[in-house]
Order: structure tokens, then sequence, then C-alpha cells
């Protein structure tokens, strides 16, 4: 069982979602094949979910592992959120901008760009706590809520998640004077790009950056 241990480990102190092929280079166990034993027997015992997403070690969308924080709290999530973790390799194919997918492609790119990654919380699970807390290369800390583009009643329901980002800004303020903060949002979407422009005056009171991700992969900050 010390592989799995090790999976578990390294799942703990490096957040989410991630790729078989990205979790034997960066735990050393191989062949690949064992990760994906390994993932089909922790997801059997629920330990972890193996479902479709995006790879936070290579960006591509292919079946990821996430830790299981707590089984009855997955139940619960599960109702709520419809998502499968049971079936292993047949959860849905998520959209490019669902929330998971902006928060893995922001995230690879933080790291490539010299940020250290502090924690990365699940959102799948509803994780409660920072999204991403990162070092910035010159050694800040950075806070940042990641936002998705909703499925559903789209416009009302993008509007609720942006006054939800821009709440965890104020309380995160709050919190720290000090840190660096952000919003991440799936780019393109004329409703979150007009209200950020009616908050510019509150984004320069706060002090935080807003994280533009493109279906491409592309980030662009502002
Ligand atoms: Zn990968």
């Amino acid at each position: 069982m010390a592989n799995a241990e090790v999976l578990l480990q390294f799942l703990k102190q490096n957040g989410n979602i991630w790729c078989d092929d990205c979790l034997s280079d960066k735990t050393g166990i191989t062949p690949r094949q064992q990760i994906n034993q390994l993932g089909c027997r922790l997801a059997k015992t629920r330990k972890l979910f193996r479902n479709r997403g995006r790879c936070t070690g290579c960006g591509k969308t292919k079946i990821t592992n996430s830790l299981n924080p707590e089984v009855s709290e997955a139940n619960q999530i599960k109702q709520e959120m419809m998502i499968e973790p049971k079936s292993s390799d047949v959860g849905g194919v998520r959209p490019w901008y669902w929330e998971g997918n902006i928060q893995a492609v922001l995230a690879s790119y933080l790291a490539k760009n010299e940020f250290r990654m502090m924690s990365i919380a699940n959102t799948a699970l509803r994780e409660s706590g920072k999204d991403i807390e990162a070092i910035t290369p010159e050694g800040k800390t950075l806070w940042i809520s990641v936002k998705g583009w909703p499925e559903k009643s789209q416009n009302t329901q993008a509007r609720h998640w942006f006054s939800q980002g821009i709440f965890n800004i104020i309380l995160y303020r709050d919190e720290s004077k000090d840190v660096e903060l952000a919003l991440a949002f799936p780019d393109g979407f004329p409703t979150y790009h007009n209200l950020t422009k009616r908050i510019k005056w509150f984004q320069e009171l706060a002090k935080f950056k807003i994280f533009w991700i493109s279906k491409e992969g592309l980030i662009r900050t502002e």
C-alpha cells in the first residue's frame, strides 16, 4: 500500500486534478499503468475520484485524479451537483468554462511562471477555502477566487457567481492588507466583462487583479 500512500500524499500537497501521466512523473511511481491501477483501486474505496478534467500538470483534458476529502460530504455534494464520483471513467466531459477547468488552467499557468502553488481547492467538491493559494515570484502571497460560466440560467447565475467572487475579495482584504488578490473568469462572456467594467472603482480600492482565461487556454490579466 506504500505507493497508494505516496499518491494520496502527493494529491494532498499539490491540489487536485492530476492525470495518470503527470502523477507518474511527479511521484516516481512507474510504470504509468501502476498509477492507473492504484487510482482505480482508490476510486473504488472512494478515497479519490477519477473524472474527466483538465490536468493541473500538463493542461490536457483527460481522466484525472482528485482527492475525496470526505465520503459523507461527497455524497451530499453529489446530489447537489449531480456529479458521479463512483463511476470512475464515465464522468461527463465538462465544458472548458467549468470552474474546475478554469482553475486548473490558471494553476498550471502560474506554476509554469514561477509561482509556487500552496493549495488548490477541489472545486468539484465545493471544498471551502481559497480556490488557489500561491506565492508569487516576488515572494508575496496570492489568493485567487475562481469562477466558471454557468450551464443553466446563465446570466442570472453568472451575476450571482460574480457577486460571490467580489464578496470573497472583500473578506480576503479584511483578512490581510498585504496579500495579493485576484479573481479569475472565463474570457469572452459579455456579462462578466460588463460587470468588471462597472466595479473598476472597487478594483482600484481593494487592489486585486483579474485573470481572464480563454477557451484556448490563453491567459490575460487586467
Ligand atoms: Zn497531466
